[in-house]
């Protein structure tokens, strides 16, 4: 626990830039703009980057999916590296090819297989997952651990490693983004994963009670995920509220106990954004351009809003917004619920998601009961997406748990004040408003309320909703101060060379 103090002060105060340059391999089902679903994509498409102009020598690994909603044009700067591999898992042989596209300074190399050319997304479809993830994501790991040593890209990776046997001084970071998903499979299922047999007891799993689906038999299962947190030389979240949730009973998902185990290599890093892509200065995807000195552009850009979505044009009704997948853990049926009572209020209310079918009928239900009131977007659209985030006044983010959350990042970098459930990434990076703080000019960039409860959340929203109608002042300086926040790769980038270095000093 000393040893965790000391580093997480490193992690806060020393900002020097790296001393090393490493060699770093993202391993990852997910990154923008080639393939996104989520936060997943939006960091692994941004934080190499960040890490390549810092001196680092980056490779990302992904699937290269065909087919699949809004992805395959984006892989039409990839080549084949002509280079066919045979990875032994599934009691066969499977041959997969490699794409490569080097851009913004990394290798984004993408395993071809076809498996990954279906209609869906990267995950499923309209009939929900896929039966054969388990075999997808098995095939990307041990190709992606084939990459750095059989791909000819500069040939760095191997020359360092293969003398010295293969990957003998590589250390592993895993990275949970999202301890919701973890590849829980039937134990039988082991011997698929071309896994050496001594190594079962890493991901062996017996089944919580609560956690039994009809789709397993109780008992015995594996579990990908435990077998990375066994495994893994150092763990990260993406916030340290997350990295402390989990190791609870409440926020562990039946691997607190494991994790706590662990706590000495764990840690949290709360991702950046990419300031290119959101910034309310010069976004493509807005009709007009606004700063932190210059508010105008965003009044313009919620009339464009409210003219696009077909609401009532009123410049002063408080315009609130939700983005994110319709998933339980969005806290989507709180916004169900709270609706009706919202709706007796004079705000407008804009939702843009996908997911759960369930969701996706309500909203389209609730747009012809409240017309002039609430619009629900159905479907993945990033154009909309910016556009949301640039005309609401507030941004709603009820999430059950939250590991970082982008959304609410994304927000206050576009003055748009995030009311959320202080909950893991949304609770340390939301400063709660206080008036009377700051000698009396008020602190704070949002709202977070807590318990997560449908009353709770309508009253925040409602204090938001009477900041914004009677305090003008007020809402501007909030306003600011979410734009002025520091939301950069940068800071998070120094913080994980930390973390490299720390686990390369350590024997692994
Ligand atoms: P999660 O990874 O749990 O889905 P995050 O808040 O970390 O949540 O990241 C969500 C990312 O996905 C953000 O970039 C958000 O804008 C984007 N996103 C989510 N749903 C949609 C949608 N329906 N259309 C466009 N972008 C979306």
């Amino acid at each position: 626990d000393v040893k965790r103090e000391e580093e997480d002060e490193v992690i806060e105060e020393e900002k020097i830039p790296s001393r090393v340059s490493y060699n770093i391999v993202f391993v990852t089902a997910e990154a923008a703009p080639y393939s996104k679903t989520g936060g997943l994509g939006d960091v692994c498409g941004s934080l190499p980057v960040v890490l390549a102009g810092r001196g680092h020598r980056v490779m990302v690994v992904s699937p290269r999916y065909l087919n699949c909603t809004s992805a395959d044009k984006n892989f039409a700067g990839a080549f084949d590296l002509d280079r066919r591999i045979k990875v032994h898992c599934f009691e066969g042989e499977q041959e997969v090819a490699f794409f490569h596209e080097y851009k913004n300074g990394v290798d984004w190399v993408f395993v071809d297989h076809p498996s990954y050319h279906r209609p869906g997304n990267p995950y499923g479809d309209s009939h929900g997952a896929f039966g054969d993830n388990q075999f997808r994501f098995t095939l990307l790991c041990h190709a992606a651990c084939e990459a750095p040593l059989v791909l000819p890209l500069g040939g760095i990776l191997a020359s360092k490693y293969r003398p010295y046997g293969t990957y003998k001084d590589t250390r592993s970071i895993l990275v949970i983004h999202n301890l919701g998903h973890q590849g829980v499979e039937p134990a039988v299922t082991y011997k698929n994963l071309g896994l050496p047999q001594e190594w079962y007891g890493a991901l062996e799993w017996v089944f919580p009670t609560w956690a039994r689906t009809h789709a397993l038999d109780p008992g015995e299962a594996v579990n990908i995920l435990k077998g990375a947190i066994v495994t893994a030389d150092r763990i990260l979240t993406v916030s340290k509220g997350y990295a402390w949730e989990i190791t609870t009973v409440e926020g562990g998902y039946g691997l607190n106990e494991l994790l706590s185990s662990r706590r000495i290599v764990l840690n949290g890093i709360v991702n950046g954004i990419d300031v290119s892509e959101w910034d309310p200065s010069s976004d493509k995807h807005i009709g007009f351009h606004y700063s932190a000195d210059d508010l105008s552009g965003k009044a313009q850009c919620k009339t464009a809003l409210q003219k696009e979505l077909g609401l009532p044009i009123r410049p002063e009704c408080p315009l609130i917004g939700f983005i994110g997948r319709l998933d339980y853990q969005k806290g989507i049926d709180l916004i169900r619920w709270g609706i009706p009572e919202l709706m007796e209020d004079d705000v407008q209310f804009v939702m843009l998601g996908s997911g759960d079918p369930l969701y996706e009928d309500w909203m389209r239900t609730a747009e012809t009961t409240y017309r002039d009131k609430f619009r629900g977007w159905v479907g993945f659209n990033v154009p909309i997406s910016h556009r949301i985030t640039a005309g609401c006044d507030i941004l709603l983010m009820p999430s059950r748990y939250e590991p970082c959350g982008l959304n609410q990042l994304y927000a206050m970098r576009y003055g748009t004040v995030p009311v959320v459930h202080a909950t893991g990434g949304l609770r340390d990076t939301v400063e709660n408003f206080s008036p009377y703080a700051g000698d009396g000019n008020s602190e704070g960039t949002g709202w977070t309320f807590s318990p997560l409860a449908k009353d709770r959340m309508l009253e925040a929203l409602r204090t938001a909703i009477m900041s914004y109608r009677d305090h003008k002042s007020i809402w501007e300086a909030l306003m600011r101060r979410g734009m002025l926040r520091d939301s950069t790769w940068e800071t998070a980038a120094i913080q994980y060379e930390q973390v490299f270095e720390w686990a390369c000093i350590d024997p692994p």
